[in-house]
């Protein structure tokens, strides 16, 4: 089963980064849910009991970065589709 997980922002003392930051925050666990729907029942045929983790890691610039790690093998970790 792959897990989903979000590496969020912390927040700044600078009200209008904090702000940013917060949106950022919220796109990524809106990412991780559109995701986490998506693969609730995909899992790698060779290696059914494998735990692959994809990571949605929000950054400064106010964007969101998908991660996949811990994939069992590079077959199931390019079928994943991580576009949002
Ligand atoms: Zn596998």
């Amino acid at each position: 089963m792959i897990t989903v997980k979000t590496k969020e922002l912390g927040k700044p003392s600078d009200l209008v980064k904090n702000i940013k930051s917060i949106a950022t925050n919220e796109l990524a666990k809106a990412i991780a849910k559109q995701l986490s729907e998506r693969l609730k029942n995909v899992k790698c045929n060779n290696h059914p009991s494998s735990n692959p983790i994809i990571i949605i890691r929000a950054d400064d610039n106010g964007k969101c970065t998908v991660l996949k790690e811990n994939f069992c093998c590079t077959e199931f970790k390019n079928s994943i589709d991580i576009t949002v």
